[in-house]
């Protein structure tokens, strides 16, 4: 059992309660569930909540809206291996941007969203990039391509430079 900040008894526990919450204003005010961990003192009664509830609440939000989570969002740029910086790069997203939504700080607008949906396929990643004349991405090889395999096809490249044949 953990220790309570208030009356310092080791009687904190921690239960499941579904929690309610309004989200939104006026007329497109919803009442959004979580089921959140909240921490009870057996000792003096005190209860609350930490940051995990502040994710679950967010995670709603995000359903609601019908926009990926924060770790969804990290989750598509890690399976791509990339820095968030690099991410930043890839996508034309700011790195800041990046960040806040990956902290659950700012939720993602629609189009945003609807590009962070289509770059979840490695296939549009690649035609991103090549649009841009990005950076090569390097995708993890299921068979590891010696580097001296490597290096052989970047010279054929090199030496294999674009003709033009006249029109006969
Ligand atoms: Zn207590």
């Amino acid at each position: 059992m953990q220790r309570c900040e208030i009356c310092e008894a080791n009687a904190v526990t921690v239960r499941w309660y579904e929690e309610k919450f309004a989200y939104g204003s006026g007329d497109d005010q919803v009442l959004l569930s979580a089921v959140v961990p909240v921490y009870e003192c057996g000792e003096c009664g005190e209860m609350h909540t930490g940051h995990e509830a502040e994710e679950l609440r967010h995670e709603a939000v995000c359903r609601h809206l019908g926009r990926l989570t924060p770790h969804e969002i990290k989750a598509i740029r890690e399976s791509y291996h990339l820095t968030q910086e690099k991410f930043a790069d890839v996508s034309g997203f700011g790195v800041a941007s990046i960040k806040r939504w990956e902290l659950g700080n700012q939720i993602q607008g629609e189009s945003a969203n609807n590009l962070l949906l289509l770059l979840r396929m490695p296939h549009n990643l690649r035609l991103v990039q090549e649009a841009n004349k990005k950076e090569a991405f390097q995708p993890t090889f299921r068979t590891k391509l010696s580097e001296s395999t490597r290096q052989r096809s970047l010279v054929f490249k090199l030496r294999a430079p674009v003709t033009f044949e006249k029109a006969a």
